[in-house]
């Protein structure tokens, strides 16, 4: 019997998986709280195993054959559907994410919730819009083919669970795949209610699927399937070590989209002002950003005139309740997640490295966690090497320009980085030689949804947006026609 529906905060939310078009409930239940108070019980959803996982994997193998045979076109009406509810409910998406994970209201309202309609939007026009590659050679007439692969899976992590969501399903979905969703235990609730809005859109049952539960419960028991074809991942390199060896035993093509450990670089011609500003916005989302530039490195002859500034902008940020407009600064997702936080500052400390501001819970009970800045002994330090996803940032120096990038490629990371410099060669040069995925100038978060996502070393495998999702989710075919052969 499926389980009551919750009441959050007036709004009406399934705790039970979305399976083959139906609600579907587990016996075992995982409790979800809010971070903005943690006394608060959101509800109890439904813990998935591996019966779920099958139950799941089937509907989607069941589904695929159909939606795989509707063309990009046809596929394209029912996400321009989806994408209309998600935008008629764009403020109750953001407040029960607030709730759940307490990023910004006001932040997911104006950009993170609408970004998710735009990634359904955007994924079915560039399928329909898929011009194949074709040329002739060796007397054959060649065209690159774009085949659906087969059922998807998509796990996501507890920060931007919506937009992350959209973003993987949508161009799966396009492709021709169905899909299975594994959200984060952290934050359960919009993927529940993507589901209900899929429901509304009218898709065919068993083309997009919701299981809800741990990651090392239903979460590997859905890579391990050898029906799935594809597995898009966003989460940690730990986790990732996990799903891609299930990958590599199924021989399953897997992206994951992984932790950061990002620099930003600060010359002494860049408008320094601007530098600082933006480097105390590293500590939005209480710095549970993958993408955060975490590393201050800041040319040594401005870096007194910087820090003076950056920390004065620092102090701006005001810790509050994320519902409320002044808030800047949100707590933190979980208890678990604040110890780990404080044990790497704490660690810090403890070895040596400078602490130059914060360093605290800022208040006893709650989960609001000071923005800590430190100043590190060496490159090798723990608080340099690991990310730590809070609001703790580290602050270092450099000579000259071969200084800066070694620093910046000075850890096994490689997702983004960010260059504050007014000299146009410099910012071509050090963009070109920083390590990573995605490398901003002079600006910060700019993402335009056509460009490749994704990063390197243990930032992650492959990449995401645009054609490169796409392709992710398609098996490439090359058909070769002998030319004169056909009339
Ligand atoms: P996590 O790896 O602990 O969990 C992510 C997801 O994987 C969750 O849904 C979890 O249930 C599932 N999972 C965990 N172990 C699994 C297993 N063995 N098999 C299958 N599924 C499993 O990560 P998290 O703590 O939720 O998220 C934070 C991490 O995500 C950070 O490292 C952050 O940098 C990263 N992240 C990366 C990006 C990006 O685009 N590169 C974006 C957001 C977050």
């Amino acid at each position: 019997m499926t389980a009551p529906r919750i009441d959050i905060d007036g709004v009406s939310v399934s705790p039970d998986h979305y399976i083959a078009g139906r609600r579907v409930p587990s016996e075992r239940r995982f409790e979800d709280r809010s971070p903005l108070d943690w006394t608060r019980k959101l509800g109890d959803f439904a813990a998935g195993d591996a019966e779920t996982a099958a139950q799941a994997v089937s509907a989607a193998a069941d589904a695929f054959p159909g939606w795989s045979a509707k063309s990009p076109a046809e596929r394209a009406v029912y996400m321009h559907r989806l994408a209309e509810l998600i935008d008629a409910n764009v403020a109750t998406l953001a407040r029960l994410e607030c709730l759940d994970m307490a990023m910004l209201q006001e932040s997911l309202e104006l950009r993170v919730i609408p970004r998710g309609a735009r990634n359904f939007r955007a994924y079915a026009d560039l399928a329909c819009d898929y011009e194949a590659r074709a040329w002739n050679s060796n007397g054959t007439a060649n065209r690159v083919l774009r085949m659906p692969a087969g059922p998807a899976v998509i796990i996501t992590p507890w920060n931007a669970p919506f937009m992350l969501a959209t973003w993987k399903c949508a161009p799966a979905l396009a492709a021709g795949n169905t899909v299975v969703l594994k959200p984060a235990e952290w934050s359960p609730i919009t993927a529940s209610l993507l589901a209900d809005l899929v429901d509304e859109a009218g898709f065919p049952p068993g083309v997009f699927n919701v299981v809800q539960g741990i990651g090392e419960e239903v979460g590997a028991a859905l890579v391990a399937d050898p029906r799935v074809r594809r597995i898009s991942f966003t989460g940690s390199p730990e986790a990732a070590r996990q799903i891609g060896a299930a990958a590599a035993h199924n021989i399953v093509p897997f992206t994951a989209e992984l932790g950061g450990k990002s620099p930003f670089i600060v010359f002494a011609d860049a408008d320094l002002d601007a530098a600082a500003r933006k480097a105390a916005g590293q500590y939005d989302d209480a710095g549970q950003i993958c993408l955060a530039g975490t590393r201050l490195l800041v040319e040594q002859s401005v870096r007194d005139a910087f820090l003076e500034r950056m920390l004065a902008y620092t102090d701006e940020h005001v810790a509050g309740d994320s519902r409320e407009p002044g808030t800047t600064l949100s707590p933190l997702i979980h208890p678990e997640h604040l110890a780990r936080v404080h044990g790497f500052v704490e660690r810090a400390r403890a070895a040596g490295d400078r602490v130059l501001r914060g360093g605290h819970v800022t208040k006893e009970g709650g989960l609001w966690y000071e923005p800590t800045l430190i100043e590190p002994r060496s490159n090798e330090a723990e608080i340099v090497q690991h990310e730590v996803f809070g609001p703790v940032l580290t602050l270092q120096t450099f000579a000259d320009k071969d200084e800066a990038v070694a620093l910046a490629n000075g850890t096994h990371y490689g997702l983004a980085g960010v260059v504050y410099t007014g000299d146009a060669a410099r910012a071509e040069r050090i963009g070109q030689r920083v390590r990573a995925g995605t490398v901003w100038v002079n600006c910060f978060l700019v993402r335009d949804l056509s460009a490749p996502f994704g990063g390197c070393g243990i930032s992650g495998i492959g990449r995401e947006g645009g054609d490169y999702a796409l392709d992710f989710h398609s098996d490439l075919k090359t058909l070769q026609i002998l030319e004169g052969s056909t009339a």
